[in-house]
């Protein structure tokens, strides 16, 4: 009986993202999931992606968090639209509060929605939301053995980001062990080595977010 309720719970989940999906194509936009664990960096990532995409391509934000606007507020004085998503206890977004997000957004004159997933390792990777592409990052100070342990965070993802990499020398991380482990759980995706800080490798996650929109906008 309960693995039923599970299935119809995650069933509907999935006819609410396939609707999302539509609605955000019919639109022209790309629609990018971002998943990692709290701290990481997804918000400063935003931060400084929608300025470099600006005004090549315009960027909306719907962003999960248990509690508070801090994280609207920080992308909010970037001049976009940003709705922020309390879950409360949630511990991850679902394709339904997306769907509520996207009610307070005017999709006319964006190009890319990045959604900000609530920081999680573990459920955010099994709810689709109705995006195109997901980012899985992972950050230095979380180790240098998260992809073999997480693994159903970073199996299915379009690319995978290690950010704060200008702390590889004082944090001893070794980024060898991450392509090895990644080796054997997703070969598709590419590995890029950022840091939000520095700059490192943000031209070519640009490059890559527009590369993915064309496609979805050329059918
Ligand atoms: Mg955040
Ligand atoms: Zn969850």
């Amino acid at each position: 009986m309960k693995i039923k309720v599970v299935e119809s719970v995650m069933k509907a989940n999935d006819a609410v993202a396939a609707a999302n999906r539509q609605r955000l194509e019919a639109a022209g936009l790309l629609a990018v999931n971002i998943l990692s664990a709290p701290g990481s960096g997804k918000t400063t990532l935003l931060e400084k992606v929608i300025l470099r995409l600006s005004p090549k391509l315009r960027s909306a934000v719907l962003v999960g968090d248990l509690q508070t606007t801090r994280d609207a507020d920080r992308l909010g004085h970037l001049g976009i639209q940003v709705v922020q998503i309390n879950t409360g206890a949630g511990c991850h977004l679902t394709a339904t509060q997306v769907a509520q997000g996207l009610e307070c957004l005017d999709l006319a004159g964006v190009d890319v929605l990045f959604i900000e997933n609530v920081g999680n390792m573990v459920c955010p990777a099994a709810v689709d939301l109705g995006e195109h592409v997901r980012v899985a990052m992972l950050s230095l100070p979380e180790g240098d053995d998260k992809v073999a342990k997480y693994p159903t965070l970073f199996q299915p993802a379009d690319i995978i980001l290690l950010n704060k990499i200008d702390l590889a020398e004082v944090l001893d991380f070794d980024p060898a062990r991450v392509r090895q482990d990644l080796a054997r759980i997703n070969t598709r995706a590419p590995l890029l080595e950022v840091s939000t800080r520095t700059g490192q490798g943000l031209e070519a996650f640009c490059q890559w977010v527009s590369e993915r929109r064309a496609s979805v906008t050329n059918g």
